[in-house]
């Protein structure tokens, strides 16, 4: 088994989980089999606690694992199938310590940071070499080096090195090369004094990856590789891509990263195949058409909170062959005079996940009126459960309707707890979380652009469509296009009059790839083509 460490330098929002996810997609491509896994040094158990604002997107597994978006990276740039044991967090670390030293595990030992602490996170990558069916196990450490909760994961990472043989073992640095404006100069001193900081602990970085926003010279690579004791070919620049971030891997090549890896872990491999990946990114750059697409949601401002919903969108714009201007509304701005204006240079309508109360009311604006203008609407999870409410209020004439997370006494609860969520009371992990197979209605919109019988998509929410209220829909023309295999709760949505009206309770922006943009998306954009 080879391994390969990716820490990060100077600043977080680097791009290391692109760095981890590229080098997956090179080594694959090399005819290996990767495993991607991220340590993060939070104490959350998970980040299905945290706010947005905090985290950005929480990325959902097919075994509802709620993780870092990073994770979500590694399942679009390779083939790696992710489970539990692909996030690890302090949190989790030192639960399962604590539990052991409840149970008397340790034995009377006094239970310390190391090795106890620093045992289990190794104990984790043993795991995953015994576990895992793979050439190469591909670690991304969060946060910076320098950070005292990432201090006990590089420790760890440390001793294990000592483990292991120097040919099985390959640690990079991603870092910051800052350009001071005005003196014109880009700075290496950050850089230099980061991986001084990971030499102090005992890593000696193989390859550093320079994070810069303008052209880095010969000067500046010779420098840090005398800085920082290593060889000049191995400081590789890293840049903002121009198309979008499925360019990483073809730039990390061009500047023959996976070679780096491949010398220095002494491991055998052709070239890597990388035909489909520039054909995707041919397609993007050639656009034959160009739509713009609203986003209604509350965290809007924020980059990376429908970061899944952007990656999906961009899958689809390059089979559609078509540029996707993303419009991000905030549904707190809308209101009834200004609807028509806020959206009226919006092709299609895409209304995405959420939780609470704020903003919804110009969430179920926006699919009224993509409903009555006929613009193609996309409803995800939350999406869904706005579309309902809408409908229920405008055209199924229960004006009070709503669903009980914002109106717990609402005369017409359209949407509703299940029995089974009602008594919970613990927050973290109980919602209905990862992979569940759902029935499509034959002769309907979704069957048509899934072409499948049977379908299995990733939840995370609470709250469900309510039985009772389905055959009022299906009389005023709402039709329930799929239902959940286990326990029939609606798990799709459209209407048939509409040119394209669908949404669904799932999040399919999960599983959509650049080498498999997912149906829904693909429709969606086709719908908006169509019809301008
Ligand atoms: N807040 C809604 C629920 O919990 C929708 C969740 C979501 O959009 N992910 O059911």
């Amino acid at each position: 088994m080879k391994y390969i460490f990716i820490t990060g330098g100077v600043a977080s929002s680097l791009g290391k989980g692109l760095v981890a996810a590229s080098i997956g997609t090179l080594l694959e491509q090399r005819g290996l089999n990767v495993f991607i896994q991220k340590f993060d040094p939070y104490l959350n158990v998970d980040p299905g606690t945290m706010n947005p604002y905090q985290h950005g997107e929480v990325y959902v597994l097919n075994d509802g694992t709620e993780t870092d978006l990073d994770l979500g990276h590694y399942e679009r740039f390779t083939h790696c199938k992710l489970s539990k044991t692909n996030n690890l967090t302090s949190g989790k670390v030192f639960e399962s310590v604590l539990t052991r030293e409840r149970r008397g595990e340790y034995l009377g030992s006094t239970v310390q940071f190391i090795p106890h602490v620093t045992d289990e996170i190794k104990n984790r990558l043993k795991i995953a070499s015994e576990t895992s069916n793979t050439d190469v196990i591909i670690t991304e450490i969060g946060g910076t080096v320098g950070d005292i909760e990432a201090h006990l994961f590089l420790e760890a990472i440390r001793q294990f090195s000592l483990e292991i043989d120097k040919t099985d073992i390959c640690f990079i640095h991603v870092t910051l090369l800052p350009y001071i404006k005005a003196a014109g100069e880009t700075k290496t001193k950050p850089t230099q004094q980061s991986v001084a900081k990971l030499r102090e602990i005992g890593i000696q970085p193989d390859i550093i990856i320079c994070r810069s926003e303008v052209k880095i010279g010969k000067e500046h690579r010779d420098k840090i590789a005398m800085f920082c004791n290593i060889h000049k070919n191995s400081v590789i620049p890293f840049y903002d891509t121009k198309y979008s971030i499925y360019e990483c891997p073809l730039n990390l090549h061009k500047d023959k990263i996976d070679n780096l890896i491949v010398e220095k872990l002494n491991i055998k491999s052709s070239e890597p195949n990388l035909a489909e990946w520039e054909k995707f990114i041919e397609n993007l750059k050639n656009p034959q058409e160009k739509r713009k697409i609203a986003v209604v949601g509350k965290y809007i401002e924020l980059q990376d909170t429908y970061k899944s919903i952007y990656e999906a969108l961009t899958h689809a714009s390059g089979k559609n062959r078509c540029k996707v201007e993303v419009l991000k509304i905030d549904s707190e701005a809308i209101n009834p005079e200004n609807v028509e204006k806020i959206l009226k240079d919006a092709q299609g309508i895409l209304i995405p996940g959420g939780f609470g109360n704020r903003g919804i009311e110009g969430k179920i604006l926006s699919a009224k009126y993509a409903r009555e203008k006929q613009i193609p609407y996309f409803g995800i999870c939350l999406g869904l459960q706005i579309a309902i409410i809408e409908f229920s209020r405008n055209i199924c004439g229960l004006q009070e309707a709503n669903s009980t997370e914002f109106n717990e006494k609402t005369n017409d609860p359209v949407i509703c707890l299940q029995e089974n969520q009602k008594d919970i009371e613990e927050k973290g992990g109980t919602m209905r979380l990862g992979a569940y197979k759902a029935i499509l209605e034959p002769k309907t919109l979704a069957s048509q652009l899934y072409q499948e019988k049977n379908i299995s998509e990733r939840h995370r929410h609470r709250y469900e469509c309510n039985p009772d209220y389905l055959s009022k829909f299906n009389k005023n023309g709402l039709v329930v296009s799929a239902t959940c295999e286990k326990n029939g709760l609606v798990e799709l949505i459209e209407i048939p009059s509409h040119p394209f009206y669908i949404a669904c309770q799932f999040h399919p922006e999960f599983q959509s790839k650049p080498s498999s943009p997912h149906p829904l998306f693909t429709g969606f954009i086709k719908a908006v083509l169509d019809s301008h």
